[in-house]
């Protein structure tokens, strides 16, 4: 089952297009110790079930004919620094991204992107793609929010689900489309801090059927 819900993502990231196939990435926890992660370079419109890679939490290709994303650091420490989280999704959206190539973080200015992500979406530190390095940067910036923007690169999305994790980069790209449209128009007025973690600890606890 997991395994057909993170190919169904996939195919949704690239029909919405948050991400052009066969960049990106998407994983979900399956055990205590170790995810599932999509392959490097095949296409998501015809990946295989059992093309997914499975990864320990020491790193190690635990099952899987292919070889795993490149980004697959990235997941590992994410997993690794955070038990709360089962799936993530990484995408290359452009709003997002052109937050992310000016290096300035993404606003919670609006009440999803509060809700779901817990504050401003802060931008990691550049580091090369797929190198550990860039995993650990993107760790230090995520904290325990819900999204974080990779310099010059594009968005990482996580999730108690892998719904919610989608949910994280459709709300972030969706924000930076919001934020960059309000400048136009002469700047947003920012949400108070208060008022975010307010609305995130709604969405966390008190939000929908859970
Ligand atoms: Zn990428």
């Amino acid at each position: 089952m997991s395994r057909e819900v993170l190919l169904a993502t996939a195919k949704a990231v690239i029909l919405e297009g948050l991400v052009v196939s066969p960049w990106g990435n998407l994983s979900m926890r399956i055990s205590k110790d170790s995810f599932l992660i999509t392959p490097s370079g095949v296409d998501y419109n015809t990946m295989q079930p059992e093309d997914l890679v499975e990864i320990s939490l020491a790193g190690e290709i635990r099952a899987g004919k292919l070889k795993p994303s490149s980004e697959y650091h990235l997941h590992l420490e994410i997993y690794r620094a955070r038990d709360d989280i089962k799936a993530i999704v990484h995408t290359h959206s452009p709003y997002a991204s052109a937050f992310a190539v000016t290096r300035k973080p993404l606003p919670a200015l609006v009440e999803d992107l509060a809700q779901i992500v817990g504050g401003d979406v802060e931008v990691s530190r550049y580091a090369p793609p797929g190198s550990e390095i860039l995993a650990k940067n993107a760790v230090l910036a995520l904290g325990k929010k819900f999204a974080v923007l990779l310099a010059n690169h594009g968005v990482v999305g996580v999730g108690r689900d892998m719904e919610e994790a989608l949910r994280a980069v459709r709300v972030v790209e969706k924000g930076a489309k919001i934020a960059l449209f309000a400048k136009i128009l002469g700047g947003a007025v920012l949400l108070e801090p208060e008022e975010i973690q307010t609305m995130h600890d709604f969405y966390l606890n008190k939000y929908g059927q859970r």
